[in-house]
């Protein structure tokens, strides 16, 4: 929408992107996703996954005042975002609010399409997502070093950072944010609609299945099991169906789940 680059100096990026992308995150190639039902029933909701191997997901859901998205993508994520406000016969202008799990370049790639929306993020997350500091994860500092991450600076998005778990009401729908620090500083998990979007911090790969945040591609891995396990507790009070990654692997949200992932 706003890009102005001509194709040949969008080439060699775009190709040393996709060559960092194939070495970085082959670890997330798996099967076929499968999304629950809930998460793509238009035009109450639309799950789109991004291009490439790591198949980032945006999640859009109509709420009682407009249509919120879930997490911005990564490569091709301006088509695959148009796509999913298509499918809700929506505008970007009815958006009215992103929610982001994280600041890593993979799930933000679609932030100039929605800059007239607030960006609702952990406080702890804000100077990742603003540039205004590096990825500690070795994998995403070594992409950093070759490509700098395409972020926002401060002051071209409106920012609206929560310090603790946090709901966010849009008339009778209501998202609810949870601190799970450790994939980086401010990760964040939202439940919508039965759903929990855990971005990073629940990861699965083929052999492993789910499993906390990927030690190398995360700032903390301790922290993160750590976030994992209050997590539960947190979710407690809540009608919790499903966990979904933010590379579209999901689950149901029983008692096999949790022991799979806690138990690393
Ligand atoms: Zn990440």
């Amino acid at each position: 929408m706003t890009g102005s680059a001509t194709p040949s100096s969008q080439w060699l990026p775009q190709t040393i992107s996709l060559g960092i992308g194939l070495l970085v995150l082959l670890p997330l190639v798996g099967c076929t996703r499968s999304l629950p039902p809930t998460l793509h029933d238009p035009p109450r909701t639309a799950t789109s996954t991004t291009a490439g191997p790591n198949q980032s997901m945006i999640h859009l859901a109509r709420v009682e005042s407009g249509v919120v998205v879930i997490d911005l993508g990564w490569w091709g994520a301006a088509d695959a975002l148009a796509r999913g406000l298509d499918e809700l016969s929506a505008t970007p202008e009815e958006v009215v609010a992103v929610f982001l799990t994280h600041g890593h370049r993979d799930h933000v790639g679609a932030w100039r399409e929605l800059r007239h929306v607030p960006f609702v993020l952990a406080l702890a997350e804000v100077d990742l997502f603003l540039g205004q500091e590096g990825p500690e994860g070795i994998l995403p500092r070594v992409a950093r070093r070759i490509v700098p991450s395409d972020l926002p600076r401060p002051g071209e998005v409106e920012v609206v950072p929560f310090a603790s778990d946090t709901a966010f009401v849009f008339g009778s729908d209501t998202v609810h944010a949870f601190n799970v620090p450790g994939h980086t500083p401010g990760s964040a998990a939202y439940l919508l609609g039965g759903t929990l979007f855990a971005g990073d911090a629940v990861a699965h790969s083929p052999t492993g299945g789910f499993q906390p945040a990927f030690a190398a591609y995360s700032d903390d891995t301790s922290q993160a099991r750590a976030s994992l396990h209050t997590l539960r507790a947190r979710l407690a009070r809540h009608e919790l169906d499903y966990i979904c990654t933010a590379h579209a692997r999901c689950i149901a949200a029983g008692p096999e789940f949790w022991s799979e992932v806690l138990a690393f």
